[in-house]
Parts: structure tokens; C-alpha cells; sequence
């Protein structure tokens, strides 16, 4: 299926994106709660401290998030972002997850909340939507592939430190995203 999207259009999603993304993090900060100690260790190899303390994460019992409007939409357009069997959400520095997180998946979020961080929610919001909407599908957003990657090397060698910090600045410095 071929999409096609104005520029006015990005933008409007991009917008729509955004301030989705700020109020689920109003919503849910409060409630979440920092990694454990034991999981701050079990990181600290990967990630800077000062991001393994800030990030919080909430157990949301009742389900997925409601589906925004927007990607309603965006459905309607062609375009293929999964929503009812994703596992977790991450809203800047608040993760939510609908379900008991692996190490993996946590470990998945928080390559995003340094994506965040790097770009602030403004542009990771551009760059997110950009791609969705440029190539119709999640599964090609390079800021998807950065975590997919970063999180299956984390899993399949525990014992072989990396920092995410350098591999995704690396990838900024590249104009990858
Ligand atoms: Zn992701």
C-alpha cells in the first residue's frame, strides 16, 4: 500500500503526536515509580545513572491505552501502527506497560527515553511520525530499529557492557534518524 502525506500533514500529526505524548506523561507520572536498585545495577553498564533514576514506570492493570484519534486516522490512511498487543508505552520519561516487563523490554524503553532526552519531545515526535508516515509502517521507523537493535544486543550477550548513549549519538551524528 503506498502512502501519501502533505508536508501540512506531517506536521499536523506531528502536533497531534505530541501533545498525546506530553499528557499521557502528565497523566501517568505520578503514579510510576523508579527501576528498582537491583535493576538500576543490572543496567547501569548501558545507561547513564542520572536516566536510570529519572525514568519511571507504571503498571497499568486495565489495559492498553485508549487509541488516539489520530492513529485511528492514520489506520484509515494506509498506515500500520500496532496498538492492542504492544507491551509498553514510553511518554518521554514515564513508561507504561500494560503488561509484566521482561529486562529486554524495559531495557527497549529506555533506549527510547534516550532518544528523548537527545532530541527533546518536539523532534523525537517529528522524526517518529516522519517515518511512520513516509514509510507507512512501524517496522521501518529507524528510531524503532535503534531500539529493536540496542535491546537484542543487550539480551543476547548480558556480560558485554555498551553505552546507549554512544550508539544512539552515534546514529544522530550519522543523520540516521
Ligand atoms: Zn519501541
Amino acid at each position: 500500500m503506498t502512502v501519501n502525506f502533505s508536508e501540512d500533514e506531517i506536521v499536523h500529526y506531528v502536533n497531534q503526536a505530541s501533545s498525546f505524548i506530553q499528557n499521557q506523561r502528565e497523566i501517568y507520572y505520578e503514579s510510576a515509580s523508579s527501576l528498582s536498585a537491583v535493576e538500576i545495577n543490572q543496567f547501569d553498564p548501558f545507561f547513564g545513572h542520572a536516566i536510570l533514576k529519572r525514568t519511571r514506570f507504571f503498571q497499568k492493570g486495565d489495559g492498553v491505552i485508549k487509541i488516539p484519534d489520530f492513529v485511528i486516522d492514520l489506520r484509515k490512511r494506509g498506515v500500520n501502527f500496532p496498538w492492542d498487543g504492544m507491551g509498553a508505552t514510553t511518554f518521554i520519561d514515564v513508561v507504561v506497560a500494560y503488561k509484566e516487563l521482561d529486562m529486554r523490554t524495559k531495557f527497549h524503553e529506555l533506549v527510547h527515553a534516550v532518544q528523548y532526552e537527545k532530541f527533546g519531545l518536539k523532534q523525537f515526535a517529528d522524526k517518529y511520525i516522519r517515518s511512520l508516515l513516509t514509510t507507512g509502517s512501524y517496522n521501518s521507523i529507524p528510531l524503532e530499529i535503534n531500539a529493536y537493535s540496542l535491546d537484542k544486543d543487550y539480551s543476547s550477550n548480558l556480560d558485554k557492557p555498551f553505552s546507549v548513549e554512544l550508539e544512539v549519538q552515534q546514529l544522530i551524528n550519522e543523520n540516521k534518524f
